[in-house]
């Protein structure tokens, strides 16, 4: 395990959580790299011989590191963005391995995409098929095209983070795809490769999954009949962690499950994971300020806050929240651990049993995905230092922001 205690005491690997806040100050995210590296290899190992390629998706966790070590254990990327690709290649990952997915690339995304020679474009709308031809064709060159089929499938997960179905901006309607594949195949820009799909994160109910796979090969039957044949089929990713007392589908149950599907088609199967692979490999390390008493509820005021990670505020996402040391001899009481953030929104945890002091080391634990990624500088916070641990070695892999980060390109007007 990534994160275990000895004698009451919390350790990434072999590191006491404890010297890492002596040394690098809080808050602070940590990352296993034995837990990112073994929950890469779960995935990859359940593929056997079956031609895959397991592509992270850049947004659950861009830092350089992670990145490089994903890149290392051969992964590709599911971009977001332009800014993404630039992470992937300064990462040392490859443009080749790499696929775009996103409602609203850029002309100057899709330039920066097709200079470099992505895998391919995860398309989802004719009006953007058809800029990617118009600038494919104008550079001379042909744009590898998926298109990012809709399945109509309730994920069954958090609204937010559903994007499976027909009410969603995501993806080109089921019923709309076989006419738009077959316009595709006319254009001279767009060379067609694949078929992708995603239906939400956070998915732990294996059945929407399921269906939606059975959905997409399908129509890639479908497209067989009318002489379009594929390279891969995408599967997306959304495979769920444990943040509580969840039961998610393992990463070896889902990929023998897309086996099952597949059969006896030699597509290479693409899937994009991005919280399965980092979410329970990271923790946000943090220190009570101050243990507060309301009129009716005691608070647990911590140094980290909603903009160092989000996802309790955003959608009242629950996060096991743990003291470094258990003491003995301290009452527990019921807390909600809030961050200094002037809203209301600025929570980690609610109404938890704590038995703590001010001063006292916290995690908040399954932090690694879509943590460090969606901090922001809000009420004028440097975001935190990040740190890999390697065994009984621990890596600073980006530093905490300081004042002058804060301010770069500002300019005052005379
Ligand atoms: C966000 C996203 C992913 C990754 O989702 P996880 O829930 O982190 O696995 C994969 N593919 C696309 C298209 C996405 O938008």
């Amino acid at each position: 395990m990534g994160f275990q205690r000895t004698n009451g005491e919390l350790y990434c690997e072999s590191i006491p959580l404890t010297a890492i806040a002596a040394k690098y100050g809080t808050p602070t995210y940590i990352y296993s790299r034995t837990e990112l590296i073994k929950q890469f290899s779960k995935f990859d190992k359940a593929f056997k011989e079956n031609p895959h390629l397991i592509c992270f998706a850049v947004k659950a966790n861009p830092s350089l590191a992670i990145l490089n070590q994903f890149a290392r254990l051969g992964s590709g990327f599911d971009i977001v963005s332009g800014g993404e690709l630039q992470r992937v290649l300064a990462s040392g990952g490859q443009a080749g391995k790499t696929v775009f997915s996103g409602v609203g690339k850029t002309e100057t995304e899709i330039r920066l995409a097709l200079t470099h020679g992505i895998l391919c474009f995860n398309v989802e709308s004719s009006e953007e098929l058809s800029r990617i031809n118009a600038i494919a064709f104008s550079m001379q060159k042909t744009a590898p095209v998926s298109l990012r089929v809709n399945p109509d499938v309730d994920a069954k997960t958090h609204p937010h983070i559903s994007t499976g179905l027909k009410s969603s901006k995501f993806g080109v309607p089921w019923k709309e795809a076989v006419n738009l594949y077959k316009e595709a195949s006319g254009m001279r820009g767009i060379r067609l490769v694949g078929m992708d799909c995603h239906i939400g994160s956070q998915l732990t109910d294996p059945a929407p999954i399921a269906e939606a796979a059975s959905r997409i090969i399908k129509l890639v039957d479908i497209l067989h009949t009318e002489g379009i044949e594929l390279d891969h089929i995408d599967f997306g990713g959304g495979i769920g962690i444990r943040y509580g007392n969840e039961s998610p589908v393992t990463p070896d149950e889902y990929v023998h499950m897309l086996l099952a599907k597949m059969g006896r088609h030699t597509q290479k199967i693409l899937i994009e994971p991005g919280r399965a692979l980092v979410g329970n490999a990271g923790v946000l390390l943090a220190r009570i300020e101050y243990l507060k008493k309301g009129e009716d509820r005691r608070f647990a005021i911590i140094d980290a806050a909603m903009n160092d990670l989000m996802r309790p505020a955003l959608y009242d996402a629950w996060h096991t929240i743990e003291p470094v040391i258990m003491h003995r001899g301290i009452p527990v009481e019921e807390y909600d651990v809030v961050g200094p953030v002037c809203e209301t929104g600025d929570f980690l945890g609610k109404n938890r049993p704590l038995s703590v002091r001010p001063g006292d080391l916290v995690t908040i634990l399954s932090a690694g995905a879509y943590g460090m990624s969606m901090s922001s500088n809000y009420n004028s916070r440097p975001r935190a230092a990040e740190v890999m641990v390697d065994g009984d070695v621990c890596h600073l892999i980006r530093s905490r922001e300081t004042f002058d980060d804060l301010i770069r390109g500002e300019l005052i007007v005379e």
